[in-house]
This record gives structure tokens, sequence and C-alpha cells, in this order.
């Protein structure tokens, strides 16, 4: 295999995504570009994408002459992301109430359901995946590309930021807060809908503690593997 082949770009940042919110790449870890490179087996060029790419996502900081490091987000810049999350996903929940089919209500029920699954069978990567992915398929329902790519970032924010400043180990953006606002949805009810999400979000950060940056492990390979 040449080292251009392999995973592309996409797949690395992906990967590099869901460790950090699954919570095995910790916040501080730097990200060797050599190291990645032979994990991934690729390209320093290619890793070095996947780096910017997740740079703008404000994932990962590079300091020159230093290298590229996973972002420690300040709790000024969490209360933010969740100040525009509330914002965001009001106007989500606000037109999803207006546009939603038949056929979104079942995408979304049935999303509800796979998350409870995977709350009984205790699988933390796919409680994080789904949990996430809940208020990525809300925007996406809508059909729109700049919620949908704002919330994906907003998301992935929030990944991390639940990695450095959650209280608790368990992450438990339920299904069963999910289930009440497609049922509102479901109902019509824009108001009880509205409601219902900013309930949500507040029960979400008052979960984490936003006085302290936790202690760090920092194990690249391991995070990754
Ligand atoms: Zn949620």
């Amino acid at each position: 295999m040449t080292a251009q082949a392999g995973p592309s770009t996409q797949h690395i940042v992906e990967k590099v995504w869901l460790s950090i919110a699954e919570r095995r790449l910790r916040p501080g870890v730097q990200l060797k570009e050599e190291q990645l490179a032979t994990i991934f087996n690729v390209s320093r060029a290619k890793v070095r994408q996947a780096l910017t790419a997740l740079e703008r996502d404000g994932l990962v900081t590079i300091i020159p002459n230093r290298g590229a490091f996973v972002s420690k987000p300040s709790v000024e810049e969490a209360r933010d992301v969740f100040f525009v999350r509330r914002t965001v996903e009001r106007c989500v929940i606000e037109r999803l109430c207006k546009s939603v089919s038949k056929a979104d209500l079942k995408r979304l029920r049935d999303h509800v359901a796979k998350e409870r699954v995977a709350n009984a069978q205790d699988i933390t990567s796919e409680i994080i995946k789904l949990s996430g992915g809940f208020h990525l398929l809300l925007a996406e329902t809508l059909g729109s590309d700049f919620l949908f790519t704002t919330m994906r970032d907003l998301i992935a924010r929030s990944s991390l930021i639940t990695a450095v400043y959650r209280n608790t180990n368990r992450f438990n953006c339920g299904p069963d807060e999910h289930a009440e606002i497609v049922e509102a949805v479901a109902a019509n009810d824009a108001e009880k809908a509205i409601r219902l999400m900013a309930h949500h979000l507040e029960h979400v950060e008052s979960e984490l503690d936003l006085s302290e940056i936790r202690d760090l492990s920092h194990d690249l390979r391991a995070a990754l593997a």
C-alpha cells in the first residue's frame, strides 16, 4: 500500500472526532503527525489536512513549532456553545413542527428506539453517537444544509465540552427526553416541543461542572485503537 492509499481525510477526521466524543482522546493530548500517519497508514500531508479540518471545527488547536493538540474549551466557550444551541435548536423545533411528515416522525421514533437499545445494553460509544445524532437528525429532517452544518459543528463542540466538563461518568442525554420532544412535534404542539427542548438542553448543561478542568490521560495510540 502506498502512502497515498488508505483511509480518506474525512475518515481520519471522523475517527478522531469519535475518539474525542467518546472521551478516549482527552483535551490537551498531542496529536503527533508522524504517529497519526503510521496509525492510519497515510501520508503526513493527509494527516495535516485532517488536523486543519479539525482545527476549523474547534476540536484541535495547532500551535506553531509545537504541533496539534486536542482543544481545551474554556468555561466561557462552553457556556457560549450551549447559548447558541438553545437558540438554534429552538429554531429547528419551531420549523420542524410546521414541516414534519409521517416519514420524518418514523425516522425520529426509530432513532429514539435505537437510543433505548444502546442505553439498555450500556454501549457507551453508541449512546454518545446516538445522543448527538438525535439533535443532528432533527436538523437534517428540515433539509437545510446550513442548519445541519451548524448543528454538526455545535454537536462536535458539545462533545468536546462534555469530555472536559462532565461531572458524572454517565452520558445520559437520555432517550426519554428525546422521545417526549418527538411526541410533542408529532402532536404539532410547537410551544410544548420548544419548552421540552429548552428544558432538555438546560438538563444537559446542568450536568457539566463548569468550574474546573478535569484530569487528563494521554495515550494517543490507545485512544485511537
Ligand atoms: Zn439530547
